[in-house]
């Protein structure tokens, strides 16, 4: 079963020529018909065109091209559908894109299309990534693979449930404020935010510019460490990237972390946090101790302002960018006797009801006479958020804490309460606000039903080496990525 595969498995097989390009994406291609029609992770699939690409692949690696040379040459991936793939539909989960097709590749996937994988498919998601559990999106309900009636979390909710289905080997997603590091843990694979401005955004459709950031779910944390290698870097369409240098990350997982310094921030660990996320995160500390690695308490005294700040710097930097949809130049039109009528009927038809009221947020908090109150103190308080982070940065090296207060929640239960909603990004959105690169690895399972549990750690701002590093040990000290839902048995 090829498609069980991590990155780093099926780049050995291929590269010792065990198997084919073409049969690896078949695996993926048979898994979907399986499984996806509980799941329903997957848009749309374009199956002649991964199959073409893979044949390519196939053809390359007979010619003598080497992994050395393009490191994911043959590796079937799957994309959110907020990232533009040339010649693909790129809806963002909305209605209000109508038939769009894009005529061009973000950045990233030009990368990865270099590096040799396979592109393949658009992944369900909320609705421009408005959302913890992929309810929002205009055209299906993903389910979350350890229990069909739960959400699979959100808003990459489609890429996390198809890497745990073993429908691909891994795929993109994109964070606002926790959209690839609680649908990871919620479901049960590894998520990464890069630090803001390590990965170039062009090409991936913006919600909210400052907090956007476009990352992986994988199997493993290796295949996160070789993405990464293949996204990052400085880009001339991304004024927002940053020109560090990108440190070789696979080589960065070696060695063990004796000696590193994590902290545990105690405004993370109390009410509101599931008694079970809870036992496995002192868990995940206790077996991070025994690696080695010293744990330092750390204070983050604005943490309780996170929600509240982002949630005003996310919609209105939302309702900015979301104006460009106007029935004029993309997607769907409704007709009206003049153009305010079209602009109006069109949105009101085209946008769900999340955006509409992230759209009116949005407007509201940056409206004269409410700008200085509300948006201004916001940018205010979001830099002290930082800097309580960088603070806490001067005396460890990474800070440990759940992704998320609780494990998958039914479908339905939240989603007429934005506010409950909203209460479950409080671990994840700091690191958005702050600029900081994150990861979730499993870290365990509430009982009955058995659904998996994430333990997220947070570096500083292009500290994503030592955050792999960390999340290495633990994972491969730890079985928990191995477990595999009950489906797929
Ligand atoms: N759940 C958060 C929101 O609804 C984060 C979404 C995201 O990271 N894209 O805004």
């Amino acid at each position: 079963m090829l498609n069980q595969l991590t990155i780093s498995e099926l780049v050995s097989k291929l590269a010792a020529r065990e198997i084919s390009s073409r049969a690896a994406i078949q695996g993926c291609l048979d898994q979907i018909e399986k499984v996806d029609p509980q799941i329903r992770a997957f848009l749309s699939l374009d199956a002649k065109d991964a199959l073409a690409q893979a044949d390519a692949a196939d053809k390359a690696l007979a010619s003598g091209m080497t992994h050395a040379q393009r490191p994911l040459l043959g590796v079937p991936l799957a994309t959110k559908d907020v990232i533009a793939v040339n010649g693909q539909p790129l809806n963002c989960g909305s209605k209000i894109l109508g038939k769009f097709v894009s005529p061009y590749d973000a950045t990233v996937i030009q990368k990865l299309k270099a590096a040799g994988a396979i592109v393949f498919g658009r992944l369900n998601m909320d609705e421009f990534a408005m959302g913890s559990s992929t309810e929002n999106s205009a055209f299906q309900i993903t389910r979350n693979p350890w229990d069909t009636s739960r959400t699979p979390g959100g808003s990459s909710g489609g890429s996390a449930a198809a890497v745990v289905s073993d429908q691909c080997l891994a795929a993109l997603g994109s964070d606002t404020g926790g959209s690839i590091r609680q649908p990871a843990a919620l479901s049960g694979c590894v998520g990464l935010k890069p630090s803001y401005g390590r990965v170039s955004r062009y090409g991936l459709v913006a919600f909210a510019s400052s907090l956007d950031q476009i990352g992986c779910l994988t199997k493993q944390v290796r295949d996160a460490a070789t993405l990464l290698q293949v996204l990052s870097g400085v880009d001339a369409c991304d004024s927002t990237s940053v020109p560090q240098p990108v440190p070789n990350y696979n080589a960065g997982l070696m060695g063990d972390i004796a000696g590193v310094k994590l902290g545990l921030a105690k405004e993370y660990m109390v009410g509101g946090l599931d008694p079970e996320v809870k036992q496995a995160i002192d868990g995940a500390v206790k077996q991070l101790e025994k690696l080695g690695a010293e744990i330092v308490e750390v204070s983050l005294p604005h943490t309780e302002y996170a929600i509240a700040t982002y949630y005003i710097i996310a919609t209105a930097e939302a309702s900015a960018n979301l104006a460009r949809f106007d029935g004029i130049r993309y997607g769907l039109r409704v007709d009206g006797a003049d153009p305010i009528e079209l602009y109006s009927r069109t949105r009101g038809a085209g946008f769900g009801a999340e955006v509409k009221r992230r759209i009116l947020l949005g407007t509201y908090v940056l409206s004269s006479g409410y700008y200085d109150a509300y948006y201004l103190r916001a940018q205010k308080v979001r830099t002290l958020i930082r800097q309580d982070f960088l603070k806490a940065f001067e005396k460890v090296d990474a800070i440990v804490t759940p992704t998320s207060p609780t494990a998958a929640f039914k479908i339905g239960e939240k989603a007429d309460d934005p506010l409950q909603m909203y209460l479950m990004d409080i671990f994840t959105i700091s690191a958005n606000l702050a600029g900081l690169c994150g990861i979730s690895v499993p870290c365990g399972f509430a009982r009955t039903p058995k659904l998996p549990i994430g333990l997220q750690l947070l570096g500083k701002p292009f500290g994503e080496e030592i955050i792999l590093k960390v999340a290495h040990a633990y994972e491969q000290s730890t079985s928990w990525h191995r477990e595999k839902p009950p489906l797929l048995r």
